[in-house]
C-alpha cells in the first residue's frame, strides 16, 4: 500500500492538483487502492483536498494538491571558492536562500562546510528532509557520496557519510550537471521529455542524460563528455589521460588559446576573450571553429547512440552559445544520423541558484521515489516525510 501511496505522492507532486479520476487513470490503480493511498496521505498531512470547478458541465470536482510545506529541503552548489544554496519546499520553490565564501582547497574545508551548513539549518522552519549538495566532479552510486573532484582539489573524499553522520542529517550527493537534469526531469523542460541530454559549457564541460525519464548514473559514473577523446594533443587533462575534449573546448583552454594567440592580454578573462569573438569574426573563427566542431561531433555520437528529443544547453560558459552556435549546429546536423535529427537544442540560461535548487530536487527525488530506491540515506528522507516508519529505516542503516 504505501508502494502505492509513494506514486501518488509522486504524481501529486510533479503533475498536481490532480483529480482522484484522473490519478486512477493516470497510475492505473483500482478505486479501493487509491482511496487508501489518497487516506494515507492525507492523514499525514502530505496532500490536501481542493475545491475547483470543473471545466464543463458545472460540477465540482474534488483535486489533490500538495502540502508544499510538509518537507523542506537545503540544496547547495559548490564551487571552488564559493557555495550557493537555497532553501527549498516540496514544490521545489525557493523559500530563503544564502552564500558563502568557501575554500574547497583549503585544510579544513569539510570543517567549513559543516559549521555553514550547521548555522544555516537552524533556520529551517518545519521538517527538513535532507541536504542535497551538487559538486563538480564524480560522484560514485550509493549511499556514501564519495567524491572526486579536480575542480575541488578533492581525491574520493567520503563527503555524504561525513556530512549525514556530523549533521545528524540524510545528505545526498551527485554530480551538478546531474542535480541540474534532475531538476529539468522533474520541474523543469524535461517534464514531458522521456529521453534528454543537459550539455554544460564552461570550466568544465559535463553531461547528464536522461533516459525513460530516469537520470542515467551508471555503474562508476556517467556524462564523463568532457572527458572523450577528440584530440591527439598528447595534453594531459586534470581527469588524468590526454586528449580530452575539456583540453581544447572547455572555458579555460580557449582562454589560454587567446593569450598565447596575443587576441587578449594575460590576467584576461574568459569574458575578454567573448568580447573580442563577437566584435572580430577571425578571432571567432580561430578560436571557436575547431572546438566548436569537436564537440559537435562528440554531441553528435552520443545523440547517435542514445535518440533523444532534447538537448538543453546550459552552464556558465552557455552564455556565449551565439559564439558557439554557429560551429557546433551546422557540423551537428552533418553528423547525426538522418532519420534521429529530429530532436531539439535548446538554451537553458545559467545561474547559480538554478544548479541549487537541483541539487535539492535530490532529496526531493529521494523523498519522491519508488519502492526501487532502496538506498538507506533515501529511505531516511522518506521517514522524515513519514512516507515510511522510522523503524523501517534504523533496520537498513
Ligand atoms: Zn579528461
Amino acid at each position: 500500500m504505501r508502494d502505492s501511496a509513494n506514486e501518488v505522492l509522486r504524481a501529486i507532486a510533479t503533475d498536481g492538483p490532480v483529480s482522484r479520476a484522473q490519478l486512477a487513470r493516470d497510475l492505473g490503480l483500482s478505486g479501493p487502492t487509491l482511496t487508501q493511498a489518497t487516506k494515507y496521505l492525507l492523514d499525514r498531512g502530505l496532500i490536501i483536498e481542493l475545491e475547483q470547478t470543473a471545466s464543463t458541465g458545472g460540477r465540482r470536482a474534488t483535486l489533490l494538491g500538495l502540502v508544499a510545506g510538509a518537507g523542506q529541503i537545503i540544496g547547495v552548489k559548490l564551487a571552488e571558492d564559493h557555495l550557493v544554496a537555497v532553501c527549498i519546499d516540496m514544490e521545489s520553490q525557493i523559500q530563503w536562500k544564502f552564500s558563502s565564501d568557501f575554500n574547497s582547497r583549503g585544510e579544513g574545508a569539510l570543517e567549513e562546510l559543516i559549521s555553514i551548513l550547521k548555522k544555516n539549518m537552524k533556520r529551517v522552519s518545519g521538517q527538513l528532509l535532507g541536504i542535497g549538495i551538487g559538486v563538480p566532479g564524480v560522484v560514485s552510486p550509493g549511499d556514501f557520496g564519495t567524491t572526486k573532484s579536480a575542480i575541488l582539489g578533492w581525491d574520493s573524499v567520503n563527503v555524504g557519510k561525513i556530512l549525514s553522520e556530523r549533521l545528524s542529517t540524510p545528505v545526498l550527493l551527485e554530480n551538478d550537471v546531474n542535480t541540474l537534469a534532475i531538476d529539468e526531469s522533474l520541474f523543469g523542460r524535461g517534464k514531458d521529455t522521456s529521453n534528454f541530454l543537459t550539455l554544460t559549457l564552461g570550466r568544465g564541460i559535463g553531461m547528464g542524460l536522461v533516459i525513460n525519464g530516469e537520470l542515467y548514473v551508471g555503474s562508476h559514473g556517467a556524462g564523463e563528455f568532457g572527458h572523450v577523446t577528440v584530440a591527439n594533443n598528447k595534453q594531459l587533462c586534470e581527469c588524468g589521460k590526454s586528449g580530452c575534449l575539456e583540453t581544447i573546448a572547455s572555458d579555460p583552454a580557449i582562454l589560454n588559446q587567446a593569450i598565447s594567440k596575443k587576441f587578449v592580454r594575460e590576467n584576461s578573462t574568459i569574458l575578454d576573450v567573448w568580447k573580442k569573438a563577437r566584435s572580430d569574426k577571425k578571432i571567432a573563427t580561430a578560436l571557436y571553429k575547431i572546438p566548436g566542431q569537436a564537440i559537435a561531433v562528440a554531441l553528435a555520437n552520443v545523440i547517435n547512440v542514445f535518440g533523444p528529443e532534447l538537448v538543453l544547453i546550459s552552464g556558465e560558459g552557455s552564455e556565449a552559445w551565439d559564439i558557439w552556435s554557429p560551429w557546433i549546429l551546422p557540423e551537428l546536423e552533418v553528423n547525426v544520423v538522418p532519420t534521429m535529427r529530429n530532436f531539439n537544442i535548446e538554451l537553458d540560461p545559467w545561474d547559480d541558484e538554478k544548479w541549487a535548487v537541483g541539487a535539492g530536487a535530490l532529496v526531493l527525488r529521494a523523498s519522491l521515489a519508488t519502492s526501487s530506491d532502496r538506498s538507506a540515506t533515501g529511505m531516511a528522507v522518506k521517514s522524515r516525510l513519514r512516507i515510511i516508519p522510522g523503524n523501517e529505516v534504523s533496520k537498513r542503516l
